[in-house]
C-alpha cells in the first residue's frame, strides 16, 4: 500500500497542545508545560500543558453539568450511535496524523501505530451498535398486581486514566463504551503520550458530541492523576496502568466509594506442550514477547515448555528472534521500536542484569542495541529460570522472555498460576482435551489457544487476581459504566395495610 511506501521524516516543528474542556481548547497560558522527546530520536516532538488541580476540578464540574442536564444521557441510543459512527470516520480521516503522533511519542513502529489507529476506528463502530443494544430486564412473574423492571442507567462522571504503552488503542477500548452508556468523561492520558487523546477530543467534538461530555486534562500522574482518584465528584474511575498505582487508586477511592475499573499488570504464561506445532508456537511466543517491545500488559513473558522439546524449542526461538527487525519506528518495516522512556529502559536493563546475577542462562539478547540516538533493547531470552527469580516473578514490561520447563500437565498449570497476576495466558497444543483442561484451570481473564494477543472489541478484557477489577469492551464494557436500578410498579387496587 502507498502508506507503507517508505520511511517517514521527523517533523521539523514541535506540536503544541492546550487541553480540552467544555468543547473548547484552552491554551497553556502561564501554566508549566511538559516537552516530550521522541524516544527513538532524542528530539522534542510535542509540548503539552501541565494542568493544575484547579483545571481538573473545573473539568469535573463541566462533566457533572453535562451529565446532570441530560444533554447526552437523555439522547436515544440511536443518536449516540450516530456520533460514535461519525467519530470512527473522523479517526479514519486523520489516521496518518494520529499514527505519526503515536509513533513519535511512544516509539512504536509506524506500521503498528497505523494498525492500532484503524483498529480503534472499528471499536467505535462496534460500540455504536452496543449503544443501541444496551437494555435491562423485566419480571413479569411477580403476580398480576406487580411488575418488576431492571433498568440500566449511566453511572455519571467517569474519570479515565490511561498508560503510555497503547495510548490511543487503550483510550479507544474505553471511551466509546463509556459514551455509549451515556456517561460523561474527564480523561487524563499518560504525561509522555498525551497527543492522540487530545486529538480525539477534537474528533469527537467535530462528530457532534455535545460540549462538556468528553474533556481532557493533561499533566503529571502524581498530581492530576492522584487528584482524580481522590475526587469526590467522580462517580467511577477507569484506571489502566501499573498494579502499584492501581493499589493507590483503590485506597483513594474509599473517600466517596467511587466504582473502580482497574486494568493492571501481568506476568503472562505461554504454555507449550510437546504436541504443539512447534514452529507456529515459537512464532507466537516471539510475537508475544516482542510486540510493542514487550511493553504490553498481555505480553507472554513466561514461557513454560515441556521438557522433552525444550532444547529444540529454544533453538527455534533464538533463530526467529535473530530475524526480528528492531530499529527506527519511522521505518514501516520496523517490528520493534524504541523503549518509551529512559527510566523504563533502565528498569529493563536492570532486570536483565538481575537475571544474569540470579544464574539464569542467557540464550540471546542481553542488553541495549547500540544506536546513535534513542533507546532500544535487543529481545532477550533467559533459560533455566526458576520461579523464585525476580525475572520470573516481576512484570519487566520489556522484551525479556524467561523459559522454565515442566514434565507433567499438573506441573505446567502450577507454574502458570504461580503469580500474583491473572491477566492473560496462551496454551499451545494440538490436543483438544489438553487445551480445554488447561484453559479451564489457568487463572487469567483472557486465554488464547494456539495463538496469542488476538481478538476484537466483541469480547471482554480484564484480569483475575492482582491484574484488576471489572471488564472493558464487549457488551460487558458498556454495562460496566452503568448502574442497575430495580423498579416495582404496583397494578390494580392496593390491598390496604391500615
Ligand atoms: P503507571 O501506573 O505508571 O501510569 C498509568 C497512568 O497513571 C498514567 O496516566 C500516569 O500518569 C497515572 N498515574 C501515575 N501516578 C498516579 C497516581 N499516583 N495516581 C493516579 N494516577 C497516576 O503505568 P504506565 O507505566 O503508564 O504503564 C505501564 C503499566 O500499565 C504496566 O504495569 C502494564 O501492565 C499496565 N497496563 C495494563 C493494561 C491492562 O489492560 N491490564 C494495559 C496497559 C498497561
Amino acid at each position: 500500500m502507498e502508506m507503507n511506501a517508505g520511511k517517514l521524516a521527523l517533523p521539523e516543528t514541535v506540536r503544541e497542545f492546550g487541553f480540552f474542556v467544555d468543547g473548547k481548547w484552552i491554551a497553556a497560558g502561564n501554566r508549566r508545560v511538559i516537552e516530550r522527546n521522541s524516544p527513538a530520536h532524542d528530539v522534542p516532538v510535542t509540548r503539552i500543558t501541565r494542568c493544575t488541580v484547579d483545571d481538573l476540578n473545573q473539568a469535573v464540574r463541566v462533566a457533572r453539568d453535562a451529565f446532570n442536564d441530560r444533554r447526552w444521557s437523555g439522547l436515544s441510543g440511536a443518536d449516540r450511535a450516530t456520533v460514535l459512527l461519525r467519530a470512527a470516520e473522523g479517526i479514519r480521516a486523520r489516521a496518518e496524523e494520529l499514527a505519526l503522533l503515536e509513533t513519535l511519542e511512544s516509539g512504536k513502529g509506524i506500521s503498528q501505530s497505523r494498525g492500532e489507529v484503524l483498529g480503534a476506528a472499528s471499536i467505535y463502530e462496534y460500540a455504536a451498535g452496543a449503544a443501541r443494544a444496551l437494555h435491562g430486564e423485566t419480571f413479569n412473574n411477580l403476580g398480576d398486581n406487580l411488575i418488576g423492571l431492571v433498568i440500566r442507567e449511566p453511572i455519571g462522571v467517569v474519570g479515565l486514566i490511561t498508560p503510555w504503552n497503547f495510548p490511543f488503542f487503550i483510550l479507544s477500548e474505553r471511551v466509546p463504551f463509556i459514551l455509549a452508556s451515556g456517561c460523561t468523561v474527564v480523561a487524563k492520558p499518560s504525561e509522555v503520550t498525551s497527543a492522540t487523546t487530545l486529538v480525539m477530543a477534537e474528533i469527537l467534538a467535530e462528530a457532534g458530541l455535545p460540549a462538556g461530555v468528553f474533556n481532557v486534562v493533561t499533566g503529571a500522574g502524581s498530581e492530576i492523576g492522584q487528584a482524580m482518584t481522590e475526587h469526590d465528584d467522580i462517580d467511577m474511575l477507569s484506571f489502566t496502568g501499573s498494579t502499584a498505582v492501581g493499589r493507590r487508586a483503590l485506597l483513594a477511592s474509599a473517600g466517596n466509594f467511587k466504582k473502580l475499573g482497574l486494568e493492571l499488570g501481568g506476568k503472562n504464561p505461554q504454555i507449550v506442550f510437546a504436541d504443539a506445532d512447534l514452529n507456529e508456537a515459537a512464532d507466537g511466543v516471539v510475537f508475544g514477547i516482542c510486540f510493542n517491545a514487550g511493553q504490553c500488559c498481555v505480553s507472554g513473558s513466561r514461557l513454560i515448555v515441556e521438557k522433552s522439546v525444550a532444547v529444540e524449542f529454544e533453538k527455534l526461538l533464538a533463530d526467529k528472534i535473530a530475524r526480528v527487525r528492531v530499529g527506527d519506528p519511522l521505518d514501516p518495516n520496523t517490528q520493534v521500536g524504541a523503549i518509551v522512556t529512559s527510566q523504563q529502559n533502565d528498569t529493563i536493563l536492570s532486570y536483565i542484569g538481575r537475571g544474569m546475577a540470579e544464574g539464569a542462562r542467557l540464550v540471546c539478547g542481553g542488553g541495549a542495541l547500540e544506536t546513535e540516538k534513542g533507546q532500544f533493547i535487543r529481545p532477550t531470552v533467559f533459560a533455566d529460570v526458576r520461579m523464585d527469580m525476580a525475572v520470573a516473578r516481576e512484570e519487566i514490561f520489556g522484551p525479556v522472555l524467561t523459559i522454565s520447563t515442566f514434565e507433567t500437565f499438573e506441573e505446567a498449570i502450577e507454574l502458570a498460576n504461580d503469580t500474583v497476576y491473572g491477566l492473560a495466558a496462551s496454551i499451545w497444543t494440538k490436543n483438544l482435551d489438553k487445551a480445554t483442561s488447561a484453559f479451564r484451570r489457568v487463572q487469567a481473564g483472557r486465554v488464547w489457544v494456539n495463538t496469542t494477543i488476538a481478538g476484537g472489541p466483541e469480547t471482554p478484557i480484564g484480569g483475575f487476581k492482582q491484574s484488576g477489577h471489572g471488564r472493558e469492551t464487549g457488551i460487558y464494557g458498556v454495562e460496566e459504566y452503568t448502574e442497575v436500578k430495580t423498579v416495582h410498579i404496583a397494578l390494580g387496587k392496593r390491598d390496604l395495610w391500615v
